[in-house]
C-alpha cells in the first residue's frame, strides 16, 4: 500500500471510530497508549491531537517519531514551540504576527499605503505575501462574522480597521475574506461600512484551482468563475 493510501485508510478509520466528543476521544486515545507504552507517550499523543488536522493515528505516529529522534532534535522542537509562544505577538496596527510592536509589512516604507487587503486570519497574510503580487498593507480581522457561533462585528478587529481608514490615506480596500457564508457576510458588512467613506471596496475573484479540471469543480465555483471572468 502506498503511504498516501495508508494515510487515507487511517483517516477513514479514525473518522469512523471517532464519534465521541473531541476531548473524550482524545483522553481515551492517550489513555490507551499510556496503558500499553507509558504515560509520557500517552501525554504526547494527547498533545498532538490538540493540533488541527491531527487524528489519533497521526498523533501516535508523530509521538513515536519524536521518541526515536536524537535528544537535541526533540529539544529543538520543544524550544521552537516555547519561542513561538514567548516571542510572538500581534502587530498593533494590522494584527499580523510579529516579534515587535509593528510588523515588517507595516514598517516597510516601500509598500503602498493607499491599499489595504482585509483578511480573516493573520495566517492568510503569509499566503498572500507568497504570491508577491500585492504590495499594499494588510488588516487581519481575527475571525469572521458568524451569528450561529455568536460572533458579531464587535468581536472582530473592525474598529482598528476603520481607524486606519479615517486618516484619509487609503484609497482602496480589497476584501479577501474566505468564500464561505461567514466570509461573505463579513465582506458585505465591511463594504457597507467602508463605501460611505468614499473609499473603493473590491472583493477578490473566485475561480477554479490552477491545474484543476472544470469537470471536478462544484457548480457554485464554476458560477463564480464565470461571473469573475475578464477580457483576454
Ligand atoms: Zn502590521
Amino acid at each position: 500500500m502506498m503511504q498516501d493510501e495508508q494515510d487515507r485508510t487511517a483517516t477513514r478509520k479514525e473518522q469512523a471510530s471517532l464519534s465521541a466528543s473531541p476531548a473524550k476521544r482524545q483522553s481515551k486515545a492517550g489513555a490507551q497508549v499510556a496503558e500499553v507504552s507509558g504515560k509520557a507517550l500517552g501525554r504526547m499523543v494527547e498533545a498532538f491531537m490538540r493540533l488541527p488536522g491531527i487524528g489519533r493515528k497521526s498523533a501516535e505516529r508523530l509521538a513515536y517519531a519524536v521518541l526515536s529522534m536524537p535528544r537535541e532534535e526533540a529539544s529543538g522542537i520543544a524550544q521552537a514551540i516555547l519561542d513561538l509562544k514567548n516571542n510572538s505577538r500581534y502587530c498593533t496596527a494590522c494584527n499580523n504576527i510579529t516579534e515587535d510592536e509593528i510588523c515588517s509589512v507595516c514598517c516597510d516604507a516601500r509598500r503602498d499605503s493607499t491599499r489595504i487587503c482585509v483578511v480573516e486570519e493573520p495566517s492568510n497574510i503569509l499566503i498572500l505575501e507568497k504570491t508577491g503580487i500585492f504590495r499594499g498593507r494588510y488588516h487581519a480581522l481575527m475571525g469572521a462574522i458568524s451569528p450561529l457561533d455568536g460572533i458579531g462585528p464587535e468581536d472582530l478587529k473592525i474598529d482598528g480597521l476603520m481607524e486606519r481608514l479615517r486618516n484619509g490615506a487609503v484609497k482602496e480596500v480589497i476584501i479577501a475574506t474566505n468564500p464561505t457564508v461567514k466570509g461573505e457576510t463579513t465582506a458585505l458588512y465591511l463594504s457597507r461600512l467602508i463605501k460611505p467613506l468614499g473609499i473603493s471596496v473590491s472583493r477578490i475573484a473566485y475561480g477554479l484551482p490552477v491545474g484543476g479540471d472544470i469537470e471536478y469543480a462544484d457548480e457554485n465555483t464554476v458560477q463564480r468563475a464565470l461571473e469573475g471572468r475578464r477580457e483576454m
